[in-house]
């Protein structure tokens, strides 16, 4: 699934030894894999290639143009939630025909920007954002593409902050406006009906509720298409669970069989939009210790990445695991792995057993290519991390770390 690897106790990414890259670019750094981020492309690529598919890569979750220059390459699309990723992609001279614009809160200078894109379609998340979406089309004499995103009420058992499909999440519409929205939409002449979108959550591990789900946005389809307008594109979102611990998630491969199945019949085009599944075992985060604290009870390795960094642990309860970039100790230790941030919800690990680490000594925190360096913050006025892409036994800086003047750089004293 990725290519980190120790290699006689050193540890690798592809062909580039790690020590190396932080002997070059210090730390906080991220690194991310090239061919781990196009084999994960590849792989679920290859499971639905039953059917006519556009994978569009949820820009969120990785947004650093080195990696998204990657995607595009691969022939990938983008799914973006903002202006500002819609010109990411721009940035990159992403194919604007493969790029779906989902989110709750769109404003008019977005929609707008995305109409002069002339992206592919607007996933549609409230009557109101569809009302707008016509308007600013109207006014600038653009039909907007759009879908309906459907929320199916299904529970995916994974994080309540990362479920998106069950009716008391803000996302999408439930299957009964749904259809009245498309009914709404066939009336609306600045609009022309493309697809239907779901996106039931993140990080799932079971192909049950995702299928379920599948089938309820293919029985409103089938609906629409059968009673108002023809439906080209079905987009099932993202949310392909990968493993950080000891999940296990479903085989991609059974998955796409069990989608193909559903939605073979109804003649659509299939868009995916993977975020983590590409991303997240195709980065890690390298730290440097910098103390080791005992306290009557704990044992602390304080190190330069906190919070700010990477938040998963903090926010999601998440996993990473953990390890020593050169292995030199046998024995193990029961530690917290904390940051520098004066928050005591400042920590990448806890309780966690690892090799014995000196001050000093890097770690290497792994699965941290996907909401990782984008959720990255300058709290405390510590510089963002910089970003490195390993292409072989090559490595780029894709991100250069942040200065202190970028810090105040838009700011004024002397108001
Ligand atoms: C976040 C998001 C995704 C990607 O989710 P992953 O769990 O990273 O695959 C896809 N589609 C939409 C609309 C999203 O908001």
């Amino acid at each position: 699934m990725n290519d980190f690897e120790y290699r006689g106790g050193e540890l690798f990414c592809e062909g580039v030894r790690l020590k190396d890259v932080i002997n070059k670019y210090g730390t906080p750094l991220y690194v991310y894999s090239r061919k781990s981020i196009c084999e994960n492309f590849d792989r679920l690529s290859g499971a639905f290639k039953g059917i006519g598919h556009l994978i569009c890569f949820s820009v969120k979750s990785c947004s650093s143009l080195g990696v998204l220059k990657v995607l595009k390459e691969k022939g990938s699309g983008f799914d973006i939630v903002s202006g500002g990723e819609l010109f990411r992609t721009e940035e990159i001279g992403a194919d604007m025909s493969k790029v779906v614009f989902a989110g709750v809160g769109k404003t008019n200078d977005e929609i707008e920007y995305a109409l002069e894109q002339n992206i592919l379609m607007f996933n549609i998340e409230s009557e109101q954002e569809m009302e707008r979406i016509d308007s600013v089309a109207g006014d600038l004499g653009i039909k907007a593409g759009i879908a309906v995103r459907i929320n199916p009420d299904v529970d995916t058992k994974t994080h309540k902050y990362i479920t998106t499909g069950k009716s008391e999440n803000k996302f999408g519409v439930d299957t009964k406006k749904g259809y009245d929205l498309y009914k709404k939409a066939a009336g609306l002449k600045n609009l022309e009906i493309k697809g239907i979108q779901m996106h039931i959550g993140s990080q799932i591990t079971e192909i049950g509720p995702y299928v379920n789900a599948v089938r309820k946005v293919k029985q409103l389809a089938e609906e629409v298409v059968r009673d108002i307008h023809p439906i080209e594109y079905l987009d099932i979102g993202g949310g392909m669970g990968i493993i950080y611990k000891d999940e296990k998630p479903f085989d991609v491969g059974a998955f796409a069989e069990n989608v193909i199945k559903e939605v073979k019949p109804l003649g659509v085009k299939l868009i995916i939009e993977p975020g983590r599944y590409i991303a997240g075992n195709s980065g890690v985060l390298l730290t440097q210790v910098q103390y080791f604290k005992k306290s009557s009870d704990k044992n602390f390795v304080i190190v330069d990445a906190g919070i700010n960094d990477l938040i998963r642990p903090s926010l999601y309860g998440a996993y990473h695991r953990i390890e020593p970039v050169s292995i030199r100790e046998k024995n193990r230790i029961l530690c917290d792995i904390v940051g520098p941030i004066c928050e005591s919800g400042d920590f990448l690990a806890k309780d966690r057993e690892m090799s014995a680490v000196a001050q000093d000594d890097y770690l290497c925190v792994f699965g941290a290519g996907a909401y990782g360096f984008v959720m990255s913050s300058n709290y405390n006025s510590r510089p963002r991390a910089a970003e490195i892409l390993v292409n072989g036994s090559e490595e780029a800086m894709i991100r250069k770390r942040e200065e202190y003047l970028d810090l105040t750089r838009l700011e004024n004293a002397n108001m």
